[in-house]
């Protein structure tokens, strides 16, 4: 149902971003994929997702620190795929320290990309989906953008931004056939939950297992990890045109958390 359409997704080399890209490709749309890692294994991801969309993919590098980059890849994916419908903001990374010991340019980098690259992604590509009169803008929030936990002051603050980001410009675009959503996921197995418990044995003093079981899931009432699949499908419904009056919602799928 995407078919002639085209979605950047920001971060998706790994984790949520690569399920996101699977999940869109799979419904026809040409990807714009972004990201770091192995360049080989990037361009194997970027060859999979052509062979199953049927249209172009794209990998664009652009740093999400850097306005500049991020103007250039809308740009690029309009001039090589002709569309930027959609656009899933979901680049992250993440610091779990106590706030007086938090180094002063983690905080500047998770500010950075969790938060203001959304920002610029938007100025970018609200003007091309004003012209086309549909756009959908999804972008990865968290559990961490409606409650907080302690050691991870720069992410529950771009978290909870990004989710006040996501409903002004929804309001503003609202008569536009723009939808402006976040998704906010608890606990997902991915390389950026895993390496954050190196740093949460040494700030609570605990085993693996320990912040495993009473850390990462004791917030989970399911016990279960979400999986990137699970938030791609979720995403991937709200490009649907049934979807349409789904816009400012911040919508958690995170095992009950947020409930408790
Ligand atoms: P991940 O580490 O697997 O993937 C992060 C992606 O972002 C990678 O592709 C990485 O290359 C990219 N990235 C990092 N810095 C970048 C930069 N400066 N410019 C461009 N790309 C950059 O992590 P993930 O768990 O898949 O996280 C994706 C999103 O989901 C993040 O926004 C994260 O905060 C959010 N999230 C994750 C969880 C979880 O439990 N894993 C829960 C809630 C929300």
């Amino acid at each position: 149902f995407l078919t002639g359409k085209t979605a950047i997704v920001t971060g998706s080399t790994s984790g949520i971003g690569l399920a996101y890209a699977r999940a869109l490709a799979a419904a026809g749309a040409s990807v714009v994929l972004n990201g770091f890692g192995d360049a080989d294994a990037i361009e194997a991801i970027r060859v999979e997702l052509a062979a199953t969309s049927g249209a172009a993919a794209l990998y664009d590098p652009a740093d999400m620190r850097e306005p500049d980059q991020i103007a250039a890849l809308v740009e690029r994916a309009m001039a090589e795929t002709g569309g930027c419908d959609i656009v899933v903001s979901n680049a992250g990374i993440q610091h779990v320290a106590p706030v007086d010991q938090f180094p002063v340019d983690k905080w500047d980098a998770i500010l950075a990309i969790n938060l203001t690259s959304v920002f610029h992604m938007m100025r970018a590509a609200i003007p091309h989906m004003r012209a086309k009169g549909w756009g959908r803008i999804i972008s990865t929030a968290s559990a961490h953008s409606l409650v907080a936990s302690p050691n991870k002051a720069a992410y529950v603050a771009a978290k909870h931004g990004l989710a006040g980001l996501t409903k002004t410009v929804a309001l503003e675009v609202a008569q536009c056939g723009i939808t402006v959503n976040c998704v906010s996921p608890g606990y997902v197995w991915t390389p950026l939950v895993e390496n954050q418990i190196p740093d949460t044995m040494t700030a609570r003093g605990l085993t693996r297992d320990q912040v495993i079981a009473d850390v990462l899931l004791a917030a989970q009432p399911t016990k279960q990890f979400v999986t990137p699949e699970q938030v791609a499908a979720f995403g991937l419904f709200l490009c649907r045109d049934e979807a349409a009056a789904i816009t400012g919602a911040n919508l958690t799928m995170d095992g009950g958390w947020t409930a408790a």
